[in-house]
């Protein structure tokens, strides 16, 4: 029986340039196949808020004021620093990525003693953390840039500025996909659903092999 590193069913990574439609598409594995999805950036703002080691690590960075008086992150005060200290940045970074992926690791085990076939892991910065190096599949989700910038001003209803301001924190897509197993091609002119189910066909058939 193959082994993955994953253990007994693969971990599957899900990536793709903001606004390339990530979400959406793991909407379609959990919805339509019943494929679990460990969603990494939901994740890593809880644990910044409730893991206490993490909080600890923070506040050592940051100073106190990395949370409020009620106890929450101040995101926006952490990210106005981390944006013009990027040494700060990655110290955080070292910080948050381990203890997510620690806890997408916990998860996983916990979903192959419920059953699942496999299980997918969505991040944006997949690649950025290294993350995509403990995962047996990578899926790039893939969109033209204009597109992707129009999407996320429609979403979030920020300038365009705004939006490729965020890009750049991001690696090029190109280098996302070089790094591939599968991409999604979401850029509005080709269904996903048929595109989904053949890439399930090809995760599930290894599972036989
Ligand atoms: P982020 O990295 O910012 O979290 P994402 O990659 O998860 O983004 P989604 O939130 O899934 O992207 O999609 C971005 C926006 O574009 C959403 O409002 C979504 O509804 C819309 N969208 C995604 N794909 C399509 C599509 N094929 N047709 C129309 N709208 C789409």
């Amino acid at each position: 029986m193959t082994t993955f590193k994953g253990g007994a069913v693969p971990r599957v990574g899900i990536t793709g340039g903001i606004g390339s439609g990530k979400t959406m598409v793991c909407r379609i594995f959990q919805e339509t196949l019943g494929i679990p999805v460990f969603n990494a950036d939901i994740r890593a703002k809880e644990l910044i808020n409730s893991d206490p080691e993490l909080r600890r690590g923070i506040v050592a960075i940051f100073g106190a004021q990395a949370y409020d008086e009620t106890g929450q992150y101040h995101r926006a005060y952490v990210a106005s620093i981390a944006f013009s200290q990027p040494e700060k940045l990655a110290a955080l970074n070292a910080l948050v990525h381990p203890a997510v992926e620690k806890a997408s690791l916990e998860w996983h085990m916990e979903q192959i003693r419920a059953g699942a076939a496999y299980t997918l892991k969505e991040a944006a910065l997949l690649v950025e953390s290294g993350s995509h190096k403990h995962l047996d599949f990578m899926i790039v989700v893939s969109a033209p840039e204009d597109v992707r910038v129009q999407r996320v001003m429609q979403r979030d209803g920020l300038s365009e500025d705004q939006v490729r301001s965020r890009m750049r924190g991001q690696l090029p897509e190109s280098e996302k996909l070089a790094l591939a197993d599968f991409v999604i091609l979401n850029d509005g002119n080709h269904l996903l659903l048929p595109q989904i189910w053949h890439i399930h066909q090809q995760i599930t058939a290894k599972l036989q092999s």
